[in-house]
């Protein structure tokens, strides 16, 4: 690997008592992100959740998408690398043989800059009255999805580059058009694009930007087949041609993210724009990848119950048999959903045990039964990777349908009073 590891990916802690591989906190240094509860208590025992993250696995994930496509791999590594950790994620990519990446603000690909990664960068829906020369100064590659965005762009260029064009042969601002392909979120829409074409190239002319790239977005690429995948190709094969024919050279020419370049290799052309797959996640169903989380948590309290006893707020559930119920010190405010109450489960001691009574903010009770022989301090999985030592954990897949959700939204919304830790779980 080329790169430097930031420092906070180099920072060794402690051994700690649960047997982590790696000791390296992923992001001991980020204000909120109390990494200080990752301590143990005096007596040795952990006493707060920690999630783990198995950055082999990313690696393993580029590896395999990458094997799938003649295209280069662009890590999307957005919303904090999918919630693990956006430049561990990063490095672990380019060791897997991604070349660049993608971002959704000029905060993050900032942020990929301070970290020490000089690879390029396009970062995409940027609110056109963003200031952009920061991104500009730094070599990011912006998205630009209509005339306005194109003119604040070229204004920064002109007011941060004047004269640089000549010593360097190089534009001030290397930007990608943005066309949208049918998902009606972002990207010009068609009726104009071939004025932003047109406009472009006059920049370009200008020696104020290069248009690097075209770029579209398809809505139903986890549904191979569907027709909206179809008209979203050939209204991006028509930009491509229109963006040609108003004199710019695209070399990058991109539509494709995960699910698409797993299924329907006729949307990669130039560029694949991975970002769920990075970390294990195929909307289209058709790919074996491997997850990097593994969630942990110390059984805060342990207590015996009657039959009949009502547990947690509004007695969704009651005890029907005498058993003992077990406190894990997560909740909805740490990403695990309330909408799971009810069908969620955990892994004790290897079995699967379920969640009672809702889930709420701090906090959720397991049942551990009433033959169960765990006591405080006991380490249990929220969820796992679906292989290895804790195979019968559940996965953020299981969780995402217990709440009726994807699981992006699951490993996107663990929150930060939880500790994380770059390895696996012993
Ligand atoms: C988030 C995003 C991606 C990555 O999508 P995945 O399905 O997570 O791979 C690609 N392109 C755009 C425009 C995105 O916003």
């Amino acid at each position: 690997m080329s790169l430097l590891l930031p420092d906070r990916l180099t920072h060794r802690r402690q051994p700690r008592n649960d047997g982590a591989s790696s000791e390296t906190p992923a992001r001991a240094d980020q204000p909120g992100h109390r990494t200080d509860s990752a301590d143990p208590a005096p007596d040795g025992r952990r006493v707060a959740p920690m999630l783990f993250i198995d950055l082999d696995a990313v690696t393993a994930n580029v590896r395999t998408i990458g094997a799938r496509t003649d295209a280069e791999v662009m890590a999307v590594v957005k919303a904090d690398g999918f919630g693990h950790g956006m430049t561990a994620v990063a490095v672990a990519a380019i060791a897997g043989g991604a070349t660049r990446f993608g971002v959704t603000s000029i905060a993050e690909a900032l942020e990929l800059r301070r970290a020490g990664f000089t690879q390029r960068v396009l970062s995409w829906l940027n609110p056109v009255h963003v200031d952009v020369t920061p991104a500009v100064a730094a070599q990011i590659e912006l998205a630009v999805p209509g005339v306005e965005h194109l003119a604040v762009v070229c204004q920064a260029a002109r007011a941060f580059g004047t004269g640089l064009t000549v010593v360097t042969g190089r534009a001030q601002a290397r930007i990608h058009l943005q066309l949208d392909t049918a998902m009606a979120r972002d990207g010009a829409s068609p009726d104009v694009w071939p004025e932003l074409c047109r406009a472009a190239r006059l920049a370009e002319i200008d020696g104020v930007v290069e248009v690097v790239g075209v770029m579209g977005h398809l809505p139903c690429a986890a549904t191979p087949g569907d027709p909206a995948n179809e008209r979203g190709k050939r209204l991006f094969d028509w930009g491509v041609r229109v963006a040609r024919d108003a004199g710019l050279s695209p070399t990058d020419r991109h539509l494709a993210a995960t699910a698409a370049t797993l299924t329907d290799p006729a949307s990669h052309h130039t560029l694949c724009r991975v970002g769920a797959g990075l970390v294990g996640i195929d909307e289209s169903g058709t790919t074996r990848l491997s997850h990097a989380l593994t969630l942990t948590a110390p059984l805060v309290s342990v207590r015996a119950v009657a039959a009949g006893t009502g547990v947690g707020y509004g007695h969704t559930w009651t005890a029907p048999v005498a058993t003992r119920l077990g406190l894990i010190p997560l909740g909805y405010a740490d990403g695990l959903p309330r909408a799971a109450t009810g069908r969620a489960a955990v892994l004790v001691t290897g079995v699967r045990r379920p969640l009672v009574g809702r889930i709420s903010m701090d906090s959720a009770v397991v049942d551990l039964g009433s033959d169960s022989t765990v006591e405080i301090g006991d380490i249990v999985t929220v969820f796992g990777p679906g292989t290895g030592a804790r195979a019968h954990a559940p996965t953020t897949a299981d969780w995402a349908r217990w709440a009726d959700t994807l699981e992006h939204e699951i490993v996107t919304g663990l929150g930060p009073r939880i500790a994380r830790r770059v390895g696996r779980p012993e």
